[in-house]
């Protein structure tokens, strides 16, 4: 029956699905300019964007690191029938003969947002009778429900936002960071793609704060969605399944070389992880299996942590923006119970973002079918990674150093209700 109606349409369907690959957020429009690379975009009153403006490509000076969400692998790999480690390897060649010098994982630096998302929920439930804003803590991961939280709900609901840099951001620190310093060059030397499921990647990449005064060089230089990668295959004329598997990089020599994922959905695992640590830190309980209850629909999940019928943990996730909705109302009614919200912009989250590559028919069993292959490889707990560890030792200076704080956290702007069209900020 869905397949009768626009992807607007089943927007407001009951179980507010829509097919994979179908545009939650608006893309944006690209005049297309041979040999140029994304960079500007302009924003208009009715909150439509598009590029206006295109930065140098990168030059035989640059050194280009290309790092692929795990989303985005495994919708490569569905649509070439391959399994992720697989499609992993021949996506790298393929890079690699485009003149990319390394393709990383971001499942590396999620590990980092994990960690820091966890920490923050702890310090933020031990100090929430002296600020009444300290929780629910919301997820920060999802540029599409930052930039509407932003723009619609200001500096009401920003306290509440995570401080914890994206996956994509960290990514931009370490690569801009760390491996620039280990390759003797500045910032300003890397040309940083990254490879992302959906188009507010690209507005996220665009903030300010993630802009390098000193070097004039953002930490992500271009964002490339899934469905612009399988362009360029075809565009090079390539079936991704004849090329011949490279080994994957790594950014430390001590980081695994196989893939790895984090449990808890295809959105990165955000509300399992605070979960588990804080039930142990908190309350000394250590949690095996996560039950999820459903509530209105699939995307409004609660999960709840109870010892002798008192609550001590109530966790929800809410996905699209009309759960988001009714998230935001009882927030401003005094009503939410919770004390953290995995927010996601996108029904059934990320490995359905509006940038991940179309599957024909776009059915329930597709989506499934991505999950699959995106929860296949092992799974990896962030506290036991030995390169994240050493890198936050030795890099970082600790866990809570100055260093640490600046490179693994932003913040966020209210966006002031504009007169004019040009009053817009991001
Ligand atoms: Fe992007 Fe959608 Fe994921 Fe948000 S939920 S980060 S808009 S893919």
């Amino acid at each position: 029956m869905a397949a009768r109606f626009s992807g607007v349409l089943q927007l407001t369907d009951l179980d507010d699905f829509i097919g994979p690959s179908q545009e939650c957020i608006k893309p944006i429009k690209v005049e297309k300019q041979a040999g140029k690379a994304a960079a500007k975009i302009r924003i208009e009153a009715d909150g439509s964007y598009f590029q206006i403006d295109q930065a140098a490509a990168p030059n035989e000076q640059k050194l280009v690191v290309v790092s692929v969400s795990p989303q985005s692998r495994a919708s490569l790999a569905a649509k070439c029938k391959m399994g992720v480690l697989e499609t992993a390897k021949k996506l790298t060649t393929f890079l690699k003969s485009l003149g990319v010098h390394y393709v990383f994982d971001t499942t590396f630096s999620r590990n980092f947002s994990l960690l820091e998302s966890q920490r923050e929920f702890v310090r933020r439930f031990r100090r929430q009778t002296e600020d009444r804003k300290a929780l629910p803590m919301l997820a920060s991961a999802c540029p599409g429900w930052i930039c509407y939280a932003e723009k619609t709900h200001g500096s009401f609901i920003i306290p509440y936002i995570s401080t914890t840099k994206s996956p994509q951001q960290v990514m931009g620190s370490l690569v801009k960071g760390y491996f620039a310093e280990q390759q003797h060059l500045t910032p300003d030397q890397i040309y940083h793609v990254t490879v992302m499921p959906c188009y507010d990647k690209k507005l996220e990449a665009s903030r300010p704060d993630f802009f390098n005064q000193q070097y004039q060089t953002r930490d992500v230089d271009c964002v490339i969605t899934t469905g612009e990668v399988l362009k360029l295959l075809e565009q090079e004329g390539v079936s991704l399944s004849d090329v011949d598997p490279g080994p994957l990089d790594t950014m430390l020599s001590s980081a695994a070389e196989e893939l790895s994922t984090h449990p808890g959905g295809g959105s990165g695992g955000y509300l399992e992880h605070i979960y588990r640590h804080a039930a142990k830190e908190l309350f000394g309980i250590h949690v095996d299996a996560i039950e999820y209850k459903p509530l209105k629909n699939k995307d409004f999940q609660e999960v709840t942590l109870q010892r002798d019928g008192e609550v001590l943990l109530q966790f929800a996730l809410a996905y699209g923006f009309r759960n988001i909705q009714n998230l935001v109302q009882k927030l401003k009614r005094g009503k939410s119970p919770y004390h953290y919200v995995e927010v996601m912009a996108c029904p059934s989250g990320c490995l359905n973002g509006g940038g991940q590559i179309k599957l024909e028919g776009g059915s329930k069993d597709e989506l499934q079918h991505v999950e699959r292959l995106y929860e296949s490889p092992k799974a990896e707990i962030p506290e036991e990674n030995q390169a994240v560890a050493e890198l936050y030792e030795h890099w970082l200076g600790g866990r809570d150093s100055e260093k640490a704080v600046g490179t693994l956290h932003t913040e966020y702007h209210p966006v002031e209700k504009a007169n004019t069209s040009f009053n817009i900020k991001w």
